[in-house]
């Protein structure tokens, strides 16, 4: 059975709220935390959000091949450390990573009994006012995400799984039929 999931999703589709639900009702499950180089929003904690570094930090990290994958997204770079995973793998903990499209083929490609869920938005619209009505990005950090929604749907072919988050009972109740 495998261990380790990888769930992406557009900006805006609400998958944070989906896996911290699922998680407070799954507590097998632990979120893995990835590095970035974008700033903290209000009320992000480093470590457990994310590992904010500095774009010089992160790109020694790449140098020393510290990531299993590691993508540009939206101007920001995003990785996951390879030895983070590896640990919490050989403790036997089931890992969720939450992670954009192309980070989430390329963990396939290295470990291919991951398993991939896309989690869709009932509409594109209903997508456009999500991400607007959060208040966390600029109008030009928004339209940057909604052009790389398109990209994102054009990968999510290729994943084992699609879940619509039409409501957040449903989607969970979906992962939980997925991943147990
Ligand atoms: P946000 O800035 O909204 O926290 O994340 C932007 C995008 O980066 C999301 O699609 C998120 O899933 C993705 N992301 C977060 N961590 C990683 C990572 O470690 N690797 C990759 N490839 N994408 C990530």
């Amino acid at each position: 059975m495998s261990k380790l999931f990888v769930i992406s999703g557009s900006s805006g589709v609400g998958k944070g709220t989906v896996i911290k639900e699922f998680l407070k009702r799954n507590p097998e499950f632990k979120l893995s935390v990835s590095c970035t180089t974008r700033k903290p929003r209000a009320g992000e904690v480093h470590g457990e959000n994310y590992f904010f570094l500095s774009r010089e930090d992160f790109e020694t990290c790449i140098e020393k091949n510290e990531f299993l994958e590691w993508a540009e997204f939206s101007g920001n770079l995003y990785g996951t450390q390879r030895p983070y995973i590896e640990e919490k793998l050989s403790q036997g903990k089931k890992l969720i990573l939450e992670i954009d499209t192309q980070g989430a083929l390329n963990v396939k490609k290295i470990i291919p009994e991951s398993v991939l869920i896309f989690i869709l938005p009932p509409s594109f619209e209903e997508l456009e006012a999500r991400l607007r009505g959060r208040h966390t990005e600029t109008e030009e950090a928004i339209q940057k995400r909604l052009a790389s929604t398109k990209s994102e749907l054009e990968n999510s072919k290729y994943f084992d799984y699609e879940v619509i988050n039409d409501s957040i009972e449903n989607a969970v109740q979906k992962l939980e039929e997925i991943m147990k």
